[in-house]
């Protein structure tokens, strides 16, 4: 946009953009530059370039198999994106629902954001929900304001949150952020929440607690419904890590487990591509006595069938984020699960998880198996004994993955686990993609024996190399060996 200057009164000049819809204003003369900024100048084939070049280095589920244990990397029909981008939805002000005209022009969106409050209501077995979290994390902190909300309404004087040692580590952050000290409970020998730690925590000062179930470990606790009654029994509120919810999703439903407080991923689960940090979405569901602490504004259908934005409740939290979170990541899990439907969505879970076992059946007589129950919807390894003796470590493997194509599994997570190798092969991959998978994983343990200082060096195809870790964390100039 080109600048246009135009001397007013004396020491301002007036400033006016473009094609003048940004009204005239005075700006004093010593804010304003004397020559023109040294941009740099490119011609448009050296931009296009240099970002192609970018984007061939990068590494994406549409490259190949992308095993990031917890992060659920599954591909994401395009056709989301597609309708994500229709100028009717991509081009909406954000502050139309407030103008006159915006009744007309937001109907859609309104519904949109109307709509997939039911079906979320249905999918968890909520009684309403919020779509304004911009991310998992930030929905498990507004789960906990929402907590703390009900507390500070009853005059209950609660100071304690319980979390699983195998939590992910936003957890005990969303916690403390929203006042409570965290007690890390331990998992029992079957790699879950144990139930008598529970008890033996429980007492009149627990706000509640927060339960990924399955957990980071794949595994499903068989005593969630207890766990959420003893909660209950103290007046606590049990709050859901939904953000895996691809392993039971169309199958089983939080509040029938008798969660309170729920939040899912729709960056994981429904259809949103993620990795470096967003764009993302964590909607928040809460059951019935719950649901006048949601965030404003709430979507309201009219008797005429039209919709509307409502402010009024006095009990909510307020504002999380501006306007109504992520809109085009909630319309693209509206696209989704409209588009698979219940027996879809059945059928996302029963792949994701049949395709975790196949995998953790596959690899068990090479690697260690941290647990050797059925998995949900990840499978967690530790290098076997061999491979230590060697001097082989998980980051060795992960690395030697690279060599081969693959991106490396999620390692060193969950912390309970040593040497961890955290495997979510999602519902997305075909039986030959995970064999190739599979046959490289076997190879790499089968280096470990003839050739593990190989497999110490690895990757070693250019142009990615080992980098020294040592120095990577002193000196990112001298990061590559
Ligand atoms: C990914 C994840 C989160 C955090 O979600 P973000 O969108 O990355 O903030 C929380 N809990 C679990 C179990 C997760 O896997």
């Amino acid at each position: 946009m080109k600048l246009i200057f135009e001397k007013t009164v004396p020491g301002r000049r007036a400033v006016q953009t473009g094609p003048g819809d940004v009204p005239t204003m005075n700006v004093r003369s010593s804010l304003l530059r004397e020559r023109a900024a040294e941009l740099p100048e490119l011609s448009e084939l050296d931009v296009v370039r240099h970002f192609t070049e970018l984007s061939r280095r990068n590494f994406g589920v549409d490259s190949n198999f992308y095993p990031l244990g917890s992060c659920t990397m599954k591909y994401n029909p395009k056709v989301a994106e597609h309708i994500a981008s229709y100028p009717g939805f991509a081009q909406l002000h954000p502050l139309l629902p407030q103008l006159r005209m915006g009744g007309m022009l937001t109907q859609g969106a309104l519904q949109v954001l109307y709509e997939i409050d039911l079906l979320l209501r249905e999918i968890t077995g909520m009684a309403g929900f919020t779509m304004q979290p911009l991310a998992g994390a930030h929905g498990e902190l507004t789960g906990m304001m929402i907590m703390a909300a009900y507390h500070k309404d009853k005059g209950n004087k609660k100071t304690t949150v319980l979390i699983p040692d195998s939590a992910h580590g936003t957890n005990p952050a969303s916690a403390a952020i929203a006042g409570y000290d965290v007690v890390s409970i331990p998992s029992n020998e079957n790699g879950v929440m144990d139930i008598e730690a529970v008890r033996r925590h429980l007492n009149d000062e627990v706000a509640g607690l927060m339960l990924t179930c399955p957990n980071t470990l794949g595994l499903f606790n068989p005593h969630v419904k207890e766990i959420c009654d003893l909660i209950h029994s103290v007046d606590g509120l049990a709050y859901y890590d939904g953000a895996n919810l691809n392993a039971i999703v169309g199958k089983a439903r939080p509040g029938d487990f008798g969660f309170d407080i729920v939040h899912l991923n729709l960056h994981k689960t429904f259809a949103t591509p993620h990795g470096g940090g967003g764009p993302g979405a964590g909607p928040v569901g809460v059951r019935e006595e719950l649901v006048p602490y949601l965030p404003v504004s709430v979507v309201v259908k009219r008797s005429d069938g039209t919709y509307t934005l409502e402010y009024d409740h006095p009990k909510s939290i307020g504002y999380i984020a501006p306007f109504y979170g992520n809109f085009a990541v909630v319309l693209k899990a509206y696209v989704y699960i409209l588009m698979l439907g219940k027996e879809g969505l059945r059928r996302v879970a029963e792949n994701a998880v049949l395709n975790a076992n196949y995998v953790k059946e596959k690899l068990k007589s090479h690697y260690r198996i941290a647990f050797d129950r059925p998995c949900k919807h990840e499978c967690i390894f530790s290098i076997s004994d061999q491979m230590a003796q060697n001097g082989i470590r998980a980051t060795d493997v992960a690395k030697a993955l690279i060599d081969r194509g693959f991106h490396p599994p999620t390692v060193y997570f969950p912390t309970v686990v040593h040497e961890a190798i955290m495997i979510e092969p999602t519902e997305t991959e075909s039986k030959e993609t995970l064999d190739s998978f599979i046959d490289a994983m076997i190879e790499i343990a089968e280096q470990a024996g003839s050739e593990p200082e190989k497999l110490r060096s690895a990757p070693r195809t250019a142009p990615v190399c080992r980098p020294n870790e040592t120095a990577a964390a002193k000196d990112l100039n001298i990061a590559y060996l």
